[in-house]
């Protein structure tokens, strides 16, 4: 039986995308093969890669100036490959701070150049985003990052930072394609697919043209963002089954109407889960501040661990599954991506509901 999948991620796909993959498995397109056993230099591959690219572009309102990189290692590469790749000596990178993955870029930066913190909301538990007042960057950083949407501590910037001449980077591995914003402001996005738009196995960097010309020569060929543009991200062999998986997820997007209607999807469901919090008299407590409640993922406690243990073998009993907050922080995370549907949300307010009442 089909449960509702609450997981971080790898996370919830469209059941219709999985029936199409199905469906495709053993023939791709009647060539007698699967899409798993085709070369990744066959037309059929180059198609779904120019594919994923084209409308992962449209989707965002982008144009030439615009390269799609589909590249491998995750969102954790990534903290590497940027400062990698735009970090000289001399030159120093701001991050802004909202949460762990916010850290570990850092963290990561920090071990090839030199770093300044524009702001942390560490002290406050990672409950809000920073205004602009309380940015402070440098003065001339290579790039400004931040973490759009926080997935352990369910933090999300409802609007982003002007940024003005820096380069704006964002790690938006947890929010990507599920509302509409102005990519033009960004010089470069990058996202794991795992958690909104695809399997794992691959990771979507957006970079504008002007950035990418100013990126370092002098690195490891596989770790250039360069080498990658430069081959349509067929520099080596790709995770072809994800990206695959990538393009009909994109296409499932387009055919719901694109990211203005999955954000009215995404704000109703995440809508009816705060509901319950906000309505429970104090037997749930919110983590986020309201202005910075993350649409993706929803993360609340309860009084005590003891109670938290119950709530979560009841829901799983119920056939809602992967609640459990993240290890590093506890209580219950209730991961609500572009996939998930509206009717699990509701079943889980539901559920909240009836289990305050019992309990409170
Ligand atoms: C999951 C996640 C990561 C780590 O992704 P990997 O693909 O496991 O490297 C980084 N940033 C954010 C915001 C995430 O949600």
């Amino acid at each position: 039986m089909p449960v509702s999948n609450f997981n971080a991620g790898p996370a919830v796909l469209p059941r219709v995308v999985l029936e199409r993959a199905q469906s495709e498995l053993l023939d791709y397109q009647g060539r007698g093969m699967s899409i798993l056993e085709m070369s990744h230099r066959s037309k059929e591959y180059e198609a779904i890669n120019k594919s994923a690219e084209t409308r992962f572009k449209a989707l965002l309102g982008l144009g030439d100036d615009y390269r799609v990189l589909l590249m491998q290692g995750g969102a954790s590469a990534q903290f590497a490959l940027l400062a990698l790749n735009f970090l000289r000596p001399g030159t120093l990178a701001d991050y802004v701070i909202t949460g762990s993955w916010g850290e570990k870029a850092l963290e990561e930066a920090r071990r090839i150049g030199e770093v300044h913190v524009a702001a942390t909301m560490a002290e406050g538990g990672y409950r809000t985003v920073p205004s602009a007042a309380e940015l402070h960057l440098s003065e001339h950083p290579t790039y400004l990052h931040l973490t759009s949407n926080e997935t352990i501590q369910g933090v999300q910037w409802a609007a982003f930072p002007e940024s003005g001449e820096i380069p704006l980077v964002a790690d938006m591995s947890s929010d990507i394609l599920s509302r509409p914003f102005d990519a033009t402001k960004f010089s470069l996005i990058y996202a794991g697919a795992q958690k909104n738009i695809g399997p794992a196995g691959v990771t979507v960097v957006l970079i504008q043209q002007h950035f990418l010309d100013q990126a370092r020569a002098e690195v490891p060929t596989i770790f250039s963002y360069k080498t990658h543009a430069k081959n349509n991200s067929l520099y080596n062999t790709p995770p072809v089954f994800a990206v695959y998986m990538l393009d009909l997820v994109l296409g499932w997007i387009e055919s719901l109407g694109g990211l203005t209607a999955i954000a009215e999807r995404n704000a109703a469901k995440a809508g009816l889960i705060y509901a319950a919090i906000d309505q429970s008299n104090g037997f749930y407590q919110g983590h986020a501040e309201t202005s910075a409640r993350s649409q993706m993922n929803v993360t609340f406690r309860l009084a005590d661990q003891a109670l938290e243990k119950a709530f979560l073998a009841e829901a799983q009993g119920q056939g809602m599954v992967g609640l459990a907050g993240h290890r590093s922080v506890g209580g219950v995370r209730a991961s609500i991506y572009n996939a998930l549907e509206h009717e699990a949300c509701a079943d889980l307010a539901q559920f909240m509901s009836l289990f305050a009442q019992k309990h409170g």
